[in-house]
């Protein structure tokens, strides 16, 4: 089992369809604790990628992610324009000229990522942000690889852990980003860009198995 240019190109099609779905979702959560524009910057982000996707149409995987970050980058404000920007750029960067990914290469691509939006950023795990979803996502996808799960398992591991992650950060106080600002009011509701990570990675998923 494989990621293929035409995967990649399909999940970032669904991407611009869930973050328009999930709009008012994701910008509720933002209300509680940030600014209410959660689910504003992701449908505008990636609205535009979905423009660009005829033009992404036969470039490679690296090329297509690099490009999709330089969108992202370019549309949207705030700290998640800048932190998916980045992680979408330094996947493309690890996964350079490539036209199909194995699960290897595919765990590879999404730790640059994240190693980008963690530069990026500085998020430490508790923090109560996106990276309290990713990083468990790569410990349960790494993990699944060193048993033997194929691309699909691994991915479904992934999503079932940053899910948790999610959830994890409703108790948590944030230290980052806007949120911090209340500082204990942050208390009991969940991380806005956790909960846009945890549809970024549940949309790889079910594009992989189809
Ligand atoms: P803004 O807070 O600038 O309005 P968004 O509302 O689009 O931007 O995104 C907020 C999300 O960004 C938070 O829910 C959190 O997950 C993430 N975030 C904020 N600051 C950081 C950071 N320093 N590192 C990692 N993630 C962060
Ligand atoms: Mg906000
Ligand atoms: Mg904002």
């Amino acid at each position: 089992m494989q990621l293929t240019r035409k995967h990649v190109l399909t999940w970032l099609a669904r991407l611009g369809d869930i973050m328009r779905e999930n709009k008012a979702y994701l910008t509720d959560l933002d209300a509680a604790i940030g600014d209410a524009d959660h689910g504003i910057n992701m449908d505008r982000g990636f609205g535009k990628v979905q423009e660009k996707l005829a033009a992404f149409e036969d470039k490679d995987i690296g090329a297509i992610l690099k490009d999709t970050g330089m969108v992202l980058l370019s549309s949207v404000g705030g700290a998640s324009g800048p932190l998916y920007g980045t992680f979408f750029m330094k996947a493309g960067l690890a996964v350079a000229g490539k036209d199909t990914l194995d699960a290897t290469e595919t765990l590879t691509m999404l730790e640059a990522g994240v190693a980008g939006l963690v530069s990026r950023g500085r998020p430490v795990l508790q923090d109560k942000t996106m990276y309290d979803a990713w990083a468990p996502a790569l410990d349960a996808f790494r993990a699944a690889l060193g048993k033997g799960d194929d691309l699909a398992l691994a991915l479904d591991a992934a999503v079932d852990a940053a899910g948790e992650g999610m959830r994890a950060t409703i108790p948590m106080q944030a230290r980052k980003g806007r949120a911090s600002y209340l500082g204990e009011r942050s208390i009991g509701h969940q991380d806005p860009g956790a909960t846009s990570t945890v549809f970024m990675l549940t949309a790889l998923r079910d594009v992989v198995r189809g």
